[in-house]
């Protein structure tokens, strides 16, 4: 009985020991899984710290960029549009997500172009000019995703490129320009090369009037080639001024009596207002500021009227710089010429400039010469009455 009695209680604490044994191991287990569960968790929490870190990396370099891009779904609508490209389209992340892409780009042959990359997964390139928020070149890029990624399907990056094709045209235009006004001098003394050879050489009073002509074109020539050695210099900023203290007031009556001969012929009465003006003295480079006022001077004689008269003047405008005018009783230049006279080699009248000996750039040197002086230039006329050239040029303080 007692045997049996100690059997049943050995079994019974057994049994105990047994179940003690399962619960440490269980909570030994579960201690393990808790470890685990919780450096599992604080990688996921890395991994999502440097995911967010590194999306937050794209977006600052997504919004940096100055070019515009635009990802789109398999259905082109809008899933991602950065600064760049609401500056660009003119439009509003806010209310352009999940748009349709035609609506921002409002320009078929890019919303064309986005759909056969997208559909080919390739990429596409090209030039396209539009017309919406206002006009502009823009070189686009339209991307096809290989697979969809998270739902993108298509990328549209697009480069405001309108200011360097602007330049490109004033560049392949001057280059026209310049061969052609060049050409011209140098075909004429030519054509009196051949005449002479030909002949002409054995009739002195002939061969004196061609020579006369000939002399006439080769200094057209040296006077084109000096104004674009001129405006190169000046363009390209290679030109270092010598500031000094300029009383303007006699460098222009010092101007004006170089013009004497011009004057005289057209019988022309000039007003130098500025000789009685107090006026403080300006700060400039003594020679190309006068080679501003050469420039206009010499244009208010030539398109001027006979009997006509230039009036000059000045006044200060406030503490730092002056504004000195010309005025003369020409002919005028109508409104919609004065924004293209300061280009270069654009003359309103290019057979009469030619006559007059003009080059068509004295007005661009004069303009570029006013900017390098921190200065400006600009027109006011009455067509077919008086023109008036104001030139803004800062004071010489102490
Ligand atoms: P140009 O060598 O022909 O004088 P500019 O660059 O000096 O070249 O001037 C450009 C054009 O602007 C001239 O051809 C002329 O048509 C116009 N212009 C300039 N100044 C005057 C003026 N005072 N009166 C009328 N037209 C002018």
């Amino acid at each position: 009985m007692m045997s049996e009695l100690l059997l049943g209680l050995s079994l019974g604490v057994l049994a105990i020991l047994f179940l003690i044994y399962q619960q440490r191991n269980s909570t030994k287990k579960q201690a393990v899984r808790f470890t685990s569960l919780a450096s599992e968790r604080s990688n996921f929490e890395n991994l999502l710290a440097e995911a967010q870190k590194r999306e937050a990396a794209l977006s600052v370099i997504l919004e940096s960029m100055t070019e515009g891009v635009i990802a789109v779904n398999r259905g082109k609508k809008v899933v991602l549009l950065n600064s760049g490209a609401e500056r660009i389209f003119g439009v509003s992340k806010k209310m352009f997500l999940n748009r349709n892409l035609i609506e921002i780009v409002r320009n078929t042959r890019i919303d064309e172009m986005v759909s056969q990359a997208i559909q080919n997964r390739s990429r596409l390139a090209g030039e396209i000019s539009i017309a919406f928020p206002k006009t502009q070149v823009l070189s686009a890029n339209a991307i096809g995703i290989s697979m969809d990624q998270q739902d993108i399907s298509g990328i549209l990056i697009v480069r405001d490129v309108t200011d360097i094709k602007r330049l490109e045209h004033v560049r392949q235009d001057f280059v026209a320009n310049v061969s052609h006004e060049l050409k011209t001098p140098l075909t004429s003394i030519k054509g009196f090369i051949e005449t002479l050879l030909e002949g002409a050489l054995r009739d002195r009073e002939r061969s004196e009037s061609f020579l006369k002509m000939m002399d006439e074109d080769a200094s057209r020539l040296e006077r084109l080639i000096n104004d674009l050695l001129e405006l190169s210099q000046i363009e390209s900023r290679e030109i270092t001024l010598k500031l000094e203290a300029v009383d303007i007031g006699l460098e222009i009556e010092k101007i004006v009596l170089g013009f004497q001969n011009q004057i005289k012929k057209k019988r022309l009465t000039v007003h130098n207002h500025i000789m009685k003006t107090a006026i403080p003295q300006i700060k400039a480079d003594r020679d190309k500021m006068k080679q501003i006022f050469i420039n206009l001077i010499d244009n208010a004689i030539k398109f001027n009227r006979d009997d006509g008269s230039l009036s000059i003047k000045a006044q200060k405008l406030n503490g730092s710089l002056i504004e000195i005018s010309i005025e003369d009783t020409g002919i005028g230049i109508s409104k919609n010429n004065i924004p293209r006279i300061f280009e270069r080699f654009y003359r309103v009248d290019k057979a009469r400039s030619r006559e007059l000996g003009g080059t068509g750039l004295g007005l661009s040197i004069a303009k570029h010469l006013a900017e390098v002086h921190g200065g400006k230039i600009s027109c006011e006329s009455n067509f077919g009455k008086s023109s008036q050239f104001t030139v803004v040029l800062p004071i010489f303080k102490t």
